[in-house]
């Protein structure tokens, strides 16, 4: 018997093997190829659906694919040949909203913005926003420890999980952590899941801190002459003390492509664009430390306390990468260096650029120094060509030789497992491979991705 037939009968209405439903949940938004068919695809209604699959694929030794959204950019989404694709996408409750804990319990398959929009309701919100909030879902955000414009203040997506219910791939439910803001029993499990890429056990519920909605904010927007002179002013708003709640950085060819797809005209006023904001009580006053600051370095700047307006502002930020994607095949690159290298890692960018003839386009978190520099090749198949793969590597060197990383919030997956063990080292490699042996013995759960 078959891993699909099994499956069929133990999940009639979940299991799906039609070719179209197959190819819709086998790729992620990294443009990475799946392996191979998948042999069909479980729509997971409840935590026993993911217990049954594992259960069986285990006994069968099945790979298994575990999936949000599908929107992650390192590959780990996508399908293994004959494997199974278990999708969580409808498993979408907020079982519980707490004012008085300032937490929600939620399924895996809540839309990330959905979240902070229930939690709105009760004066709070949900920190973790990356510019996929509308679309990826908190579960594969928990599983890619996903970054955001807030994290700048508010921390990664870690710093809202304070517990987790996992199924283990013997079909076992436990669930880590607490609901409290503190606790230090045993290892922290849950520190381990963050982050996993779908390789140590499948998330099924989370246990978030929320946190209060600012009273106020003030949002400053600022065009420079260079990458590198708004880096700089990143780097003197640190200086000054103000700790902002974002701060991002899009490069002037970004621009232009966004001004491409929404008809406006930033690419004509710099060759940089930053946004920032300050939050909280303190959030005017922040921003009348910020503006000088800024002003000193800038060709332009304006600030507003009007949340209508920098919502727009954070909206045209989040289409830099739809807007990229028109361009061509892109390759999304993560690498993060320490804050004071921001400008130094602009500098390499542009050298890598020209070096490689690659056309790199450049948006940053820039409060946590983490780059987004975007390769741009000619759409259509075929392999991405050997100078863009020798240019992202350069990029990798690069970030190892600033002091950085490989990625800083979209995870190794499929794309960066080449270069996993330069960062690691030999014996901290081992170590992690040994950890995936300990909670995966078989080997189901995204086998040859992350680590
Ligand atoms: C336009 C755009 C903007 C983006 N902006 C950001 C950004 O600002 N910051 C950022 O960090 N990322 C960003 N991303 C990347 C992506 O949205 C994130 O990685 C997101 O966390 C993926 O969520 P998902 O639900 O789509 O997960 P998927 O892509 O479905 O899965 C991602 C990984 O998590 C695993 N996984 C998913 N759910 C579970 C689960 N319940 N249990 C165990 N493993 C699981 C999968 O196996 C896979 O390895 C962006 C992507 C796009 C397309």
């Amino acid at each position: 018997v078959t891993t699909a037939e099994r499956l069929a009968a133990l999940l009639p209405g979940r299991f799906h093997t039609d070719p179209a439903v197959i190819a819709r949940h086998s790729h992620d938004r990294s443009g990475l190829p799946p392996d191979g068919p998948a042999a069909g695809v479980v729509l997971a209604r409840g935590v026993a659906d993911v217990q049954t699959t594992l259960r069986v694929a285990r006994e069968l030794s099945t790979p298994v694919v575990v999936r949000g959204a599908g929107t992650g950019l390192s590959g780990g989404a996508t399908a293994i040949a004959g494997g199974i694709v278990l999708d969580l996408h409808e498993m979408n409750r907020i079982v519980e909203i707490s004012a008085a804990d300032e937490l929600a319990v939620v399924e895996p398959g809540v839309i990330t913005a959905d979240l902070d929009r229930a939690a709105a309701a009760y004066g709070l919100r949900h920190a973790p926003d990356p510019a996929s909030v509308e679309i990826s879902t908190v579960g594969g955000n928990i599983a890619t420890n996903a970054g955001g414009l807030r994290c700048a203040k508010y921390g990664v997506t870690r710093e809202s999980v304070l517990g987790l219910d996992v199924v283990l791939t013997d079909g076992e439910l436990i669930s880590t952590g607490r609901r409290t803001v503190k606790g230090v029993t045993g290892y922290d499990l849950t520190g381990l899941f963050v982050g996993s890429e779908g390789t140590l056990g499948v998330i099924v519920a989370a246990t978030l801190r929320l946190r209060p909605i600012p009273r106020a904010t003030a949002t400053l927007t600022a065009f420079f002459g260079s990458f590198a002179e708004a880096a700089e002013a990143v780097a003197a708003l640190r200086a000054a003390g103000v700790q902002p709640a974002m701060a991002e950085l899009v490069d002037g060819p970004t621009l232009g492509a966004i001004d491409a797809l929404q008809g406006s005209d930033l690419r004509s006023r710099g060759e940089a664009f930053l946004l920032v904001q300050t939050d909280g009580a303190g959030a005017e006053a922040e921003a009348a430390i910020a503006a000088p600051l800024l002003k000193e370095r800038a060709t332009s700047i304006s600030v507003t306390d009007d949340p209508e307006v920098a919502r727009e502002l954070i909206a045209t930020r989040r289409l830099a990468l739809p807007a990229l994607e028109r361009l061509g095949r892109v390759l999304i690159e993560d690498i993060a260096v320490p804050r004071s290298r921001l400008a130094e890692a602009a500098a390499e960018i542009t050298r890598i650029s020209a070096a490689f003839d690659v056309p790199i386009y450049t948006l940053a978190h820039a409060g946590d120094g983490n780059l987004h520099p975007v390769l741009v090749t000619d759409p259509g198949p075929g392999e991405i060509p050997a100078r863009v793969w020798q240019a992202a590597d350069e990029l990798f060197s690069t970030a190892l030789r600033l002091g950085g990383t490989l990625t800083g919030e979209h995870g190794v997956g499929v794309l960066k497992r080449a270069w996993l063990g330069g960062e690691l080292g030999p014996r901290n490699h081992r170590l992690q491979r040994d950890l995936k042996a300990l909670f995966d013995p078989a080997g189901i759960l995204n086998p040859g991705k992350a680590i």
